[in-house]
C-alpha cells in the first residue's frame, strides 16, 4: 500500500512513524512545504528570549533519521498543490526548484495544520510585523531582534501563541505591549479567572491594552507606529501578529473535500474525510467537542499526535479505531503562573444553552505547612446532575496536575461528586490530605446538595449596582482583614463572633456572606441557615475572585518609547519594578539583626508606607524590618522613605506579584514626627480651602507621606475645607436658620464628601470615585484623617470661616485646635513647603 501524508510536523509526522511501526511494508511518502519536519512548534516563543538555548533543539527528529529509522521518503520543501481524487494522484511542486510532478497514492493523510491569519491593515507588510508559526518565522525574528537595537515590542492578540511570546520578548529584556481585541486574555478561561493572569501582567510591567484593535501601521525610519482603533499610537522595533489560525484547507476544498460549518475539513469518526481514501487530522479539521456534541475547531498539539496515530491504525488495519472528539485541555505559562483548562467555560455553555452551575476555590498547591505553598485557584463548571463540564485553573504551581485529573475525570465518565472521593497522591510537598481537586469536589456536591448556595462576583456586582437597600453583605474576615480593604457597604462581622450579631441580620431581607476565599463564608452560611435565615449566598472564591475581578484590568500607558530609546534598559526595568540599589547598603547589605516581618500586602498608597513607619518606629537600632506589600509603586516609595528618615534600605525585590523591601532601623534615624531644629525647616503646611474630594485625598496623602518621612505636618482648615474635620455624629446644636442651613446642605464628615473638582456629574463623579477607591483598598478620607491626627499632625481649624459657616467646636473632630490667621502664618513661616488646596 502506498500512502502519501501532506504536512510532515505534529500529525502527519505522528502519522508516518505509526504507519511504519505498524507495516514495514507500507511505501510511505511524507510532503512537507517547509525546510524541517516533525520541528518543535510548541518550544518556539522560548527561543526569543534564550530559555531554550540553542536552536537545533527545536528540531525534534532531523530528516535523516526519519528516513534511515522509518525508511519514510520525505520530501521537504515541497508543495502539495492538488489531488486528483479520481486517478488517486497529488501534483507536487518542489520549492527549490519550482519543478512539478505527480505522486499517486491508495491512501492520502492531510495534516496541513492550519494558517495564522493575517488580516489587509494597512502597513501591514512592514518588515517589522511578523509572525510565529515555523522555524523560518522565529529565523526572521531572532535576525531582527540580533541586527536591530529593540527596545518596544507589540505583541497583537491574547491567546496563548501572544502571550508566550510576550513573556519571552519582556524577558529578554524588551519592554512589552500586549494588545488585545476583547477584554480579556486567554479565551479558554472565564473572565474572573484571566483577571488573575492580567493582574500578574500588570506586576510584570508588560503593558496591556484591553478592548483594543490595531487598525494600521506605518513605517518610521527606526520604528513602526502602531495605531490602534482607540486612537493610541503605540511606537514599535518590532511587532508579533498573533491573533489566531484558521485551517489550512486550499487543498481539501481544492479536492472539493466536504468542508464543516466551522471551515475545517470534515471527517468521521474514522477520521476519514468525505473521500473514504483521504483521511485528515489536526488543525485542519473540524472536531467534534465532546461536552456539548458540536463540531468545533481545537487548534492543539495533543489532539493533532492522537489524530495522527489513530488515523495511521486505521488506514493500517481498516477503521478499527474511532475518535470521540475533543474536550480541548489546555495548559500556558504566563510568567510565574500557570493558566489551564479543561471543558467548556462559561461562554461556552451559555452559547451552547447547556445549563450549569459553577464553584471557585483558592487552595494551596501543597500543605500551607510546608515550605514553599503556592495558591491554585479552580473554577469548576458542571451540570444540576453532577456531570463535569469543564475546569479551569490559575496558580503558581501544581495547576498542570489539577487541571489533567479533572480532565480525566471527564474523559471517565466522573461527576462532581467523584471527585470529592478521588484518592490522589499525598504528602506535605506534593499536596494536601484534602487536594484542591477534593475541595473543588466538595463546593460543588454542598451546592447540588442544597447546603451551600453561591452568588457569583459579576451577580453581586449587579446586585450592589441596583442599591436597593435590601442586599445586607456581611464581610466575615478580621476586622484587621476588613481594614485592609473590603467590597463597599459591606458590614464586617467577624465569623468566630457572628452567632452574637444574629438579631442585627434580618432573617427575611437577601443576604451575602463573603470571606477571603469562601470557606468562612460557607461556615457562615451554615450557621444562618441554621438559624432560620433562608435568603442567603456566599461569594463563590470569596474577596479575592471579587477583587480581581472588578479591578481595572488593563495596564496601558507604561511605556515611553523616547524614554525606552534614551534611557538603559536595567534602568528602565528597575526603575519599574523599584529594584534598583539606591544605597551603599544595599550594594553591600548587612542583614544581621533581629528580623522583624511587616505584611502590607493588599493595601494601596500610602497605606504601606504608614506601616512601615509605624513598625520602624517600634524597632530598637540594629533590627531589621522586612515588609510585603503588593502596592507596585512601594518599591520606588521606600527608597525616597529610607534616604529620607536616614534608615537603610537593604534590599527591594519584585517577585511573584509582591514587592519585598528588607530595612535596617539606624540609631538616630530622624522619623519621629517630634521636630529636631532641622527637622523643623522641614516642616509642611497645608491650607485645605476645598472640600471637594479628589482635593482632600490629595492633601490626605501627602500630608500622611511626609509625615510618614519624619515632617512635622500642619493642616489648616479653611471654608469648605472646614468639611473634612467635621465629626458625623455631631451632636444636635441650636443654630440660627442660616447656620442650620448650612450645615444640612454641607458633607457630614470626610467620608461623605460629594463632590470632586472635574466630571462631577451632579455628584456622580464623588460616587465612583469612592467606589474604585474602595475597590483598590485606598483608605477613605476618614482613615486617612485619622492617621494624621495618630501621628500627630497639627490640625487648625480657622476661627474665621468656621464663624462665616456656622460651624462650632462641637461640631469638629477631636484633636483640631482652632486658629486665626496667625496660628496659620506661624506655622507657615517655620514650613519648608506650604501647599494651599
Ligand atoms: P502542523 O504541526 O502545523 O503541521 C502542518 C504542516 O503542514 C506545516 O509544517 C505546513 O508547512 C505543512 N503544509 C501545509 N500545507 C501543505 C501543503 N499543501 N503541502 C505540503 N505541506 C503543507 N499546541 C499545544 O497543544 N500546546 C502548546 O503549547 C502549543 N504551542 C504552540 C506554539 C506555537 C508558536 C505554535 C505555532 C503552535 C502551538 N501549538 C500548541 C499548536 C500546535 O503546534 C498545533 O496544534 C499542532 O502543531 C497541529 O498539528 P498539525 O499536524 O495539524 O499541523
Amino acid at each position: 500500500m502506498k500512502i502519501i501524508i501532506i504536512g510532515g510536523v505534529a500529525g502527519g509526522a505522528t502519522a508516518a512513524a505509526r504507519i511504519r511501526r505498524n507495516d514495514e511494508t507500507a511505501e510511505i511518502v511524507l510532503i512537507e512545504r517547509g525546510k524541517y519536519i516533525s520541528f518543535a512548534n510548541c518550544g518556539l516563543p522560548y527561543h526569543i528570549s534564550g530559555t531554550i538555548t540553542d536552536r537545533e533543539q527545536l528540531l525534534v527528529t532531523s530528516e535523516s533519521t526519519f528516513t534511515d529509522r522509518y525508511r519514510v521518503v520525505v520530501r521537504s520543501h515541497t508543495e502539495a498543490i492538488a489531488i486528483d481524487r479520481k486517478s488517486k494522484v497529488v501534483r507536487l511542486r518542489d520549492l527549490s526548484s519550482g519543478d512539478e510532478f505527480d505522486e499517486s497514492y491508495d491512501k492520502l493523510l492531510l495534516s496541513p495544520g492550519a494558517e495564522p491569519l493575517r488580516p489587509k491593515l494597512p502597513g501591514i507588510d512592514s518588515p517589522r510585523v511578523f509572525g510565529l508559526r515555523n522555524i523560518p518565522d522565529l529565523d526572521r525574528i531572532m535576525s531582527h531582534l540580533q541586527q536591530n537595537r529593540a527596545r518596544r515590542a507589540v505583541v497583537i492578540g491574547g491567546g496563548f501563541i501572544g502571550i508566550e511570546v510576550a513573556e519571552n520578548l519582556n524577558d529578554k529584556g524588551i519592554s512589552t505591549t500586549l494588545v488585545e481585541g476583547t477584554d480579556q486574555i486567554l479565551a479558554p478561561l472565564d473572565y474572573e479567572m484571566a483577571a488573575i493572569v492580567h493582574s500578574h501582567m500588570r506586576d510584570k510591567n508588560v503593558e496591556l491594552y484591553l478592548e483594543d484593535r490595531v487598525d494600521r501601521f506605518e513605517d518610521k525610519d527606526d520604528h513602526t507606529v502602531v495605531y490602534l482603533s482607540s486612537g493610541r499610537r503605540l511606537q514599535a522595533d518590532i511587532i508579533v501578529l498573533a491573533i489566531g489560525v484558521r485551517p489550512e484547507t486550499t487543498l481539501a476544498r481544492g479536492a472539493a473535500l466536504e468542508i464543516g460549518t466551522t471551515g475545517g475539513i470534515r471527517v468521521n469518526e474514522h477520521l476519514q474525510s468525505s473521500d473514504p481514501d483521504i483521511y485528515a487530522v489536526g488543525d485542519a479539521i473540524e472536531v467534534t467537542q465532546t461536552i456539548c456534541g458540536k463540531p468545533a475547531l481545537i487548534p492543539l498539539a495533543g489532539p493533532a499526535n492522537r489524530q495522527g496515530r489513530m488515523a495511521a491504525d486505521n488506514i493500517v488495519f481498516g477503521n478499527t479505531r474511532q475518535y470521540k472528539g475533543t474536550l480541548g485541555t489546555a495548559i500556558l505559562k504566563a510568567f510565574d503562573l500557570a493558566a489551564g483548562s479543561t471543558g467548556l467555560n462559561e461562554k461556552q455553555l451559555r452559547a451552547a444553552d447547556i445549563p450549569f452551575l459553577s464553584c471557585i476555590t483558592h487552595s494551596g498547591s501543597h500543605a500551607s505547612y510546608y515550605p514553599g505553598a503556592k495558591q491554585v485557584s479552580i473554577k469548576l463548571l458542571f451540570s444540576p446532575d453532577g456531570r463535569i463540564l469543564g475546569a479551569q485553573a490559575v496558580g503558581a504551581d501544581g495547576v498542570d496536575k489539577r487541571v489533567d485529573v479533572i480532565a480525566t475525570a471527564i474523559y471517565g465518565g466522573l461527576n462532581v461528586e467523584d471527585l470529592s472521593d478521588l484518592e490522589l497522591a499525598y504528602a506535605p510537598p506534593y499536596g494536601s490530605a484534602k487536594d484542591p481537586v477534593n475541595m473543588a469536589g466538595y463546593v460543588a456536591s454542598n451546592i447540588l446538595n442544597d447546603s451551600h448556595e453561591l452568588i457569583d462576583w459579576r451577580q453581586l456586582r449587579d446586585a450592589l449596582e441596583l442599591k436597593d437597600g435590601k442586599l445586607q453583605l456581611i464581610d466575615v474576615r478580621t476586622a484587621e482583614e476588613f481594614e485592609f480593604g473590603s467590597i463597599p457597604t459591606a458590614r464586617n462581622i467577624d465569623l468566630n463572633q457572628l452567632r452574637e450579631h444574629l438579631d442585627e441580620l434580618d432573617p427575611k431581607q437577601p443576604l451575602v456572606l463573603f470571606c477571603q476565599v469562601g470557606i468562612r463564608g460557607y461556615i457562615a452560611y451554615r450557621i444562618l441557615k441554621q438559624h432560620g435565615f433562608t435568603q442567603i449566598r456566599n461569594l463563590s472564591g470569596g474577596y479575592k475572585t471579587y477583587s480581581w475581578a472588578v479591578d481595572k484590568q488593563s495596564n496601558p500607558d507604561i511605556f515611553d518609547y523616547e524614554d525606552l530609546k534614551r534611557r538603559d534598559p536595567a534602568e528602565i526595568e528597575a526603575d519599574l519594578s523599584g529594584s534598583c540599589p539606591v544605597s551603599a547598603a544595599m550594594l553591600d547589605p548587612d542583614t544581621s539583626g533581629e528580623l522583624h516581618t511587616l505584611d502590607a500586602i493588599g493595601l494601596q498608597c500610602p497605606g504601606p508606607i504608614m506601616k512601615t513607619y509605624k513598625a520602624m518606629n517600634a524597632l530598637d537600632a540594629g533590627e531589621l524590618l522586612e515588609v510585603t506589600a503588593s502596592d507596585p509603586a512601594f518599591g520606588r516609595d521606600i527608597r525616597a522613605w529610607a534616604k529620607k528618615t536616614g534608615n537603610d534600605l537593604l534590599s527591594v525585590k519584585a517577585e511573584k506579584g509582591v514587592v519585598i523591601v528588607l530595612l535596617r532601623k539606624v540609631a538616630a534615624a530622624p522619623i519621629s514626627a517630634a521636630a529636631t531644629p532641622a527637622a523643623v525647616k522641614d516642616r509642611l503646611t497645608l491650607v485645605v480651602f476645598s472640600d471637594d474630594l479628589d482635593k482632600v485625598m490629595a492633601s490626605m496623602i501627602i500630608a500622611n507621606g511626609a509625615l510618614a518621612m519624619g515632617k512635622p505636618v500642619s493642616l489648616f482648615f479653611t471654608f469648605w475645607g472646614l468639611d473634612v474635620i467635621r465629626r458625623e455624629d455631631a451632636p444636635h446644636l441650636n443654630k440660627p436658620m442660616m447656620d442650620r442651613m448650612f450645615s444640612t446642605m454641607l458633607p457630614s464628615d470626610a467620608d461623605h464628601l460629594n463632590s470632586i473638582s472635574k466630571m462631577d456629574m451632579h455628584g456622580m463623579g464623588a460616587k465612583m470615585i469612592r467606589k474604585v477607591m474602595h475597590d483598590k483598598g485606598v483608605e477613605t478620607p476618614g482613615k486617612l484623617l485619622h492617621s494624621l491626627v495618630e501621628g500627630g499632625a497639627q490640625l487648625i481649624a480657622c476661627q474665621m470661616s468656621m464663624d462665616v459657616m456656622g460651624i462650632q467646636e462641637a461640631e469638629l473632630i477631636d484633636g483640631v485646635e482652632i486658629g486665626g490667621v496667625a496660628a496659620f502664618l506661624g506655622e507657615a513661616g517655620e514650613s519648608g513647603t506650604t501647599l494651599f488646596i
